[in-house]
């Protein structure tokens, strides 16, 4: 993905200004390249509502465009951009800066002043995306200082995360588990809101699928596994068979564009096993996953993938310590390797539910470190994130019987108060942990998106929260 850099001014100072302004431009545009997650392409001067126009409808209907970034170098009247920015369907970013970090002395005159206004031309477009309610991000500062370079960056993160989530397929293996409300959710209303494609598939087509698979790709995989793995002699017949389902999950998922699924223990007809391995080794590679049929959390798994290249996988708080103040995350089977702080295990252990044979599974230990854990709520009227402050701890003990993938982290701002206003909220038990995708750009993806976006964490007081959410609950209601 690359973003789109546009200066607004307008013909009233002459060429010589224009040409300044697209040289600092050309300047302001070349430091941040180097310097961003995502290419930055400077794409000239907006001096009319033609201009602003084109660059709009240009915008749009690049599939490479993440998004405008849009710095106001000199006054730029914004009205000749009322028409363009009702046509915006890309992320905005609106970068409020100067090419000069300070006022020379002796170079101040008013060409200097004329040149150099963004203080003044920055307003003017200011109030005119606060008139328009736009969606927008603003960044404010020296364009050098690390804090702004950071502030661009995590919202290019954002903007590439909605891209994603525009185009996002995700695949259903079966309902959701049966009787579960949180899970749930109107897949219609995603779509409309979010872009995801949410369709389902027979498990017998699976079955089906796993039966085309051949010798030699099990080989190919088996070799995959120990390449990556530790893996015991004695486990390897249990091990081929979980090869055999991811090889066939894959070809599905890949032969219908889909980046993300879910299934369910509760239909598993004709399979022997619950995919564990299958799964965890599918969320390596960047699918997106979500138990019980949680395809909302399977989702948002994807997309904080595609948003950072740190480690993200689905989630599931299990059970405390209150003593060390801290929460076990886990799962049955399903936790993404690429959080493991240690080489991964594949371990052979029965399920205790489903009824099937035990599966193999990947057992480790996550990694250390700032986190965030984030869920997605239909409030019936409206979509609401949830995204919690954690700090990831190494466990405080060896669990010698736990036989899954295991992680500790310390809520914000404190174990109960955090469980209480993750709990207020109506947050699930399901969510994305990541290590990459911060509660800002959560906040930032949600804002673009038009979702309800509700943050926990060092500051995180019940009683404000208490207040946020039923104001909250107003204006979502109403926006709708
Ligand atoms: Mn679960």
């Amino acid at each position: 993905m690359k973003f789109w850099f546009v200066s607004g001014s307008q013909l009233m100072y002459g060429e010589e200004t224009l040409r300044e302004v697209a040289e600092n431009s050309k300047v302001l545009t070349d430091f941040l390249r180097a310097k961003l997650p995502f290419a930055v392409e400077y794409k000239g001067t907006v001096k009319s509502d033609e201009e602003a126009r084109a660059m709009v409808v240009g915008a749009n209907s690049d599939p490479d465009c993440g998004g405008i970034i849009v710095w106001c170098h000199t006054f730029s009247p914004s009205k000749m951009w009322i028409v363009a920015l009702g046509l915006l369907q890309k992320p905005y970013l609106h970068l409020h800066t100067q090419i000069n970090r300070s006022i020379p002395n002796d170079a101040i005159d008013m060409d200097y002043m004329n040149l150099h206004q963004s203080a003044h031309g920055d307003r003017e477009h200011g109030f005119l995306t606060e008139r328009l309610r736009m969606p927008r991000e603003i960044v404010s500062g020296y364009y050098q200082d690390e804090k702004v370079i950071k502030s661009i960056g995590d919202w290019q993160r954002a903007a590439v995360g909605v891209s994603e989530s525009k185009s996002l397929k995700v695949a259903r293996f079966g309902d959701n588990m049966r009787n579960v409300a949180v899970t749930e959710g109107d897949k219609i209303e995603a779509q409309i809101k979010l872009g995801w494609q949410v369709n389902t598939f027979p498990v017998g087509q699976l079955v089906e699928e796993m039966g085309n698979v051949t010798k030699q790709e099990i080989q190919t995989k088996m070799a995959e596994y120990s390449s990556l793995y530790t893996m015991k002699d004695e486990d390897t017949g249990a091990v081929a068979y979980q090869a055999i389902e991811e090889i066939a999950l894959k070809k599905i998922l890949d032969q219908e564009g889909c980046k993300a699924f879910s299934n369910t223990f509760e239909d598993l007809y004709g399979m022997r096993q619950l995919p564990g391995l299958a799964t965890q080794n599918l969320m390596r590679q960047g699918y997106g996953y979500g138990g019980e049929g949680d395809w909302k959390v399977s989702a948002l798994t994807r997309i904080a993938k595609v948003m950072s290249d740190a480690p993200s996988t689905f989630m599931e708080d299990y059970t405390y310590d209150y003593d060390a103040g801290l929460v076990l995350g886990s799962h049955m089977l399903e936790v993404c390797p690429s959080i493991a702080e240690d080489k991964p295990r594949i371990e052979v252990h029965p399920l205790g539910i489903g009824g099937k044979e035990p599966p193999a599974r990947l057992s480790f230990t996550g990694k250390s470190g700032a986190a965030t854990a984030t869920c997605l709520i239909d409030m019936g009227q409206y979509f609401r994130l949830i995204c919690a402050d954690v700090e990831c701890v190494p466990p405080i003990n060896t669990y010698p019987h736990l036989p899954v993938a295991r992680t500790m982290w310390k809520p914000m701002p404190n174990l109960e108060e955090g469980a209480a206003a993750w709990i207020r909220a109506g947050g699930a038990h399901h969510t994305v942990l990541s290590y990459g995708v911060t509660a800002d750009m959560w906040r930032m993806f949600s804002r673009i998106m038009g979702i309800q976006f509700v943050s926990i964490g060092k500051n995180t007081d019940l009683y404000p929260l208490e207040k946020e959410l039923e104001l909250g609950d107003l204006l979502w209601t109403l926006k709708r």
